[in-house]
């Protein structure tokens, strides 16, 4: 019998936490939270406007000097005890994401231990931040590389994964030095709530990091962008808002890193081990119920495998348990909202009146929340439009390829780069397939990417820069170059 993952939503903070302290909204206004697994609204937290946005702009730049100068070690210390509070507090903390992002409290476990390691990765990368020296080819001068905090940073996160991309950020800013104003999602304003005030417990000063929640995102962070003070924007979310928001970057000019969309192949050719490639399909496929930006999108298996593929994983998708996120049991939570259950029921609807076959799933189940059953395609045709967009649910559509340089040609015939799945036992097949896809990421016979210690990000309209690895670090950091001579 599933038992329910316990939590008090009363004691999570829902108001702006602005120079350390929680603000009511100047409006006055609030925003309704909703859980995904029965529609019922979970809490109201406040509504930022422009003021308020200049306010935590205000509290950035007073705290930007003095953090700025704590010594490294300090910065260490402070995020290592941010990790340690996250994973004393992670049930509590896995209990509410899942209430308001909806997904499998399993996957809400993983997201938090995920969460944590980017505190405590940068916590080390804190002390590591090397400068070089060199003599200029003429002998004339010394060249000497200093890195500095780029400064004040407006973090704009999905609700995806509202603690992992929150502290993948947070993380790294910290550690450079630089001060910063996090813009949750407003489907996931909690979990940022709540790791503000884990945060504060864990000592990190007065307006190093605020939180804003809005319902105008568009004109609060355009407010914060237009600002000079203001010198980095570091975005997670749909390649579309990414756009709009680099133009608006360009304004001030200010120092973008974009984690976008994805379109990931996941390709098994007929040398795979067929047991690892279900394994690492339903990893890579049902991680947060479909809904990641490195989710597989497309798969695409040889003809000789093709058969088996698809009835095996059918069998694994179909026999999922599929239920309200905090129960014990569920291995598939609902979708965000309803818009997302309207739009995968359109994409499955599309490819399937172009001649897909439904193996399993294929539909909603008649209950509240907002769930969709895990699904299976077969037979899917090349314009269907799933194989072009991110379907960003528990759908995997198979498609049959027969040389590896149809593989290639099929899984970069996207806009997308961002990760790209690849099984087979032969490796040196694997690397060259591997040097052949235009993506910023490869899992090689494996159905997972995400490592704090890894540079993550994407090529082509996947996003701009890195996060993770110390990569991550130097996002939040300018070179700046003293020439001299002694
Ligand atoms: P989204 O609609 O682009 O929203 C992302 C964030 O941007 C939210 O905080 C949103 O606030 C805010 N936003 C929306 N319009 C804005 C505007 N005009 N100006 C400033 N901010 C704005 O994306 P999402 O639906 O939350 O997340 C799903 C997308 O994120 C997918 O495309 C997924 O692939 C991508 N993603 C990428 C990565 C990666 O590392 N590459 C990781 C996770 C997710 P509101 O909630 O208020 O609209």
């Amino acid at each position: 019998m599933s038992t329910k993952a316990n939590l008090n939503i009363e004691n999570t903070p829902i108001d702006l936490f602005i120079g350390g302290s929680w603000i009511h909204a100047s409006s006055g206004n609030r925003i309704d939270v909703f859980n995904p697994s029965n529609e019922q609204r979970l809490a109201s937290v406040a509504d930022a406007d422009e003021k308020d946005a200049r306010a935590a702009v205000d509290a950035a730049e007073k705290a930007a000097p003095g953090w700025a100068a704590t010594s490294p070690r300090k910065r260490s210390e402070v995020l290592s005890r941010c990790y340690e509070l996250m994973v004393s507090d992670a049930e509590n903390l896995a209990a509410l994401i899942s209430l308001e992002n909806g997904k499998a409290i399993s996957d809400a476990r993983g997201e938090v231990a995920y969460a944590a390691e980017f505190f405590r990765w940068y916590a080390e990368e804190a002390v590591r931040i090397n400068g070089e020296i060199s003599i200029s080819p003429s002998g004339l001068a010394r060249t000497l590389v200093q890195y500095q905090p780029v400064g004040i940073s407006l973090l704009i996160t999905p609700w995806n994964f509202p603690a992992a991309m929150a502290t993948r950020k947070i993380g790294p800013a910290l550690a450079a030095g630089c001060t910063c104003i996090l813009k949750p999602a407003t489907e996931t304003p909690l979990t940022a709530y709540a790791i503000a005030a884990l945060l504060k417990k864990a000592g990190v000063p007065d307006g190093v990091v605020n939180v804003l929640t809005t319902s105008r995102s568009g004109k609060v962070c355009g407010s914060i962008l237009e600002d000079p003070r203001v010198r980095k924007l570091s975005f997670t979310g749909s390649t579309e808002v990414g756009r709009i928001l680099l133009r608006k970057a360009a304004d001030s000019i200010i120092n973008c890193s974009m984690e976008l969309g994805g379109n990931a192949p996941f390709i098994v050719f007929e040398d795979a081990d067929l047991d690892q490639a279900i394994e690492g399909a339903m990893i890579a496929k049902m991680r947060n119920g479909g809904e990641a930006c490195t989710a597989a999108n497309r798969f695409y298996v040889q003809r000789a495998l093709v058969d088996e593929f698809t009835s095996r994983l059918a069998s694994r998708m179909g026999a999922l348990i599929v239920d309200d996120g905090v129960n014990t049991g569920t291995q598939c939570g609902p979708l965000v909202n309803r818009g997302a259950v309207n739009k995968v029921a359109s994409l499955v609807d599309d490819a399937v009146a172009k001649g897909a076959r439904v193996v399993t799933g294929g539909k909603a189940p008649e209950r509240a929340g907002f769930f969709y059953l895990p699904t299976v395609l077969a037979d899917v045709s090349p314009d269907a439009e799933l194989l072009n967009e991110e379907i960003f649910g528990p759908v995997a559509p198979v498609v049959a390829f027969d040389t590896e340089a149809e593989a290639i040609r099929l899984a970069n015939s996207t806009e997308y780069g961002l990760v790209a799945y690849v099984y087979t036992k032969d490796l040196a097949r694997g690397m060259r397939v591997s040097e052949a896809i235009e993506s910023g990421m490869i899992a090689l016979n494996r159905g997972l990417v995400s490592d704090p210690a890894a540079p993550f990000g994407g090529v082509k309209q996947s996003g701009l820069g890195r996060e993770g690895a110390h990569h991550g670090l130097l996002e939040f950091m300018e070179a700046k170059y003293i020439s001299t001579n002694w």
